[in-house]
């Protein structure tokens, strides 16, 4: 079988970096940002003005959508939608909220199944979510967990948003980043946790080089 890296944890806690520098250092291996399908859904459902506590109609949505990611790095990725630029959109905190929401409904989960595995192509997959090591790819080769206290993850999110020309204050950012973690943590379905075998990294105070160091040892052995 095509092989699997599964990086989970909450978020802001550096999934991205990891994933994209494992990409790079894998050379060819293919990306999954399945935060990514749960925000264009959920999105794509406030758009079109379909009830959000009504699993069954946001789930119904889902095979309907053309998603196209472009771009390996985080300045240049681009996120297509039925042909549109939805990128900005997407980062924003009041999407990550909608779809931390939409996430919890087990249809919405089950319509987004199928699409996640497909990402799984030669010479390898590297997948970025809350469940990939214990849902979606059990069989992955390697599991990775990550975490941060959530005052460190509001304030690289805060960064990264400023980056993007995203305004945001740290604040209301931490509180809104540990709601959605606790929706993500309780829920009954996939709850936000370790898979079995997976290599916990808590990356609380640790640089950027100090945390893909720690990846490095863990590809090695
Ligand atoms: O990773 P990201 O912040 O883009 O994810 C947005 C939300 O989508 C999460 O808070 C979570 O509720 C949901 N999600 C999920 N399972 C995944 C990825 C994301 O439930 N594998």
């Amino acid at each position: 079988a095509v092989p699997v890296i599964t990086v989970d944890g909450p978020s802001g806690v550096g999934k991205g970096l990891v994933t994209r520098w494992l990409a790079q250092r894998l050379r060819g291996w293919h990306r999954l940002d399945s935060g990514a399908l749960y925000r264009i859904l959920a999105l794509a459902a406030h758009r079109r003005r379909v009830d959000l506590d009504d699993a069954a109609a946001v789930a119904r949505l889902a095979p309907t959508l053309d998603i196209r990611f472009e771009g390996e790095r985080e300045d240049d990725e681009r996120i297509l939608v039925d042909g549109q630029d939805w990128t900005r959109d997407l980062r924003r905190e009041s999407t990550g909220a909608l779809a931390s929401k939409i996430a919890a409904a087990p249809p919405v989960r089950a319509a987004l199944l199928q699409r996640q595995r497909d990402f799984r192509r030669a010479p390898g997959l590297i997948a970025d979510g809350r469940d990939m090591g214990t849902v979606v790819f059990p069989d992955a080769a390697l599991k990775i967990f990550m975490d941060a206290s959530p005052e460190e993850r509001a304030q690289r999110r805060l960064k990264q948003l400023s980056e993007k020309g995203i305004q945001a204050t740290l604040a209301p950012l931490c509180e809104e980043i540990r709601a959605r973690d606790e929706r993500d943590r309780n829920r009954p379905v996939a709850p936000l946790k370790p898979a079995e075998q997976a290599e916990v990294v808590d990356t609380t105070g640790l640089s950027p080089e100090a945390v893909l160091a720690r990846v490095e040892a863990l590809l090695r052995r």
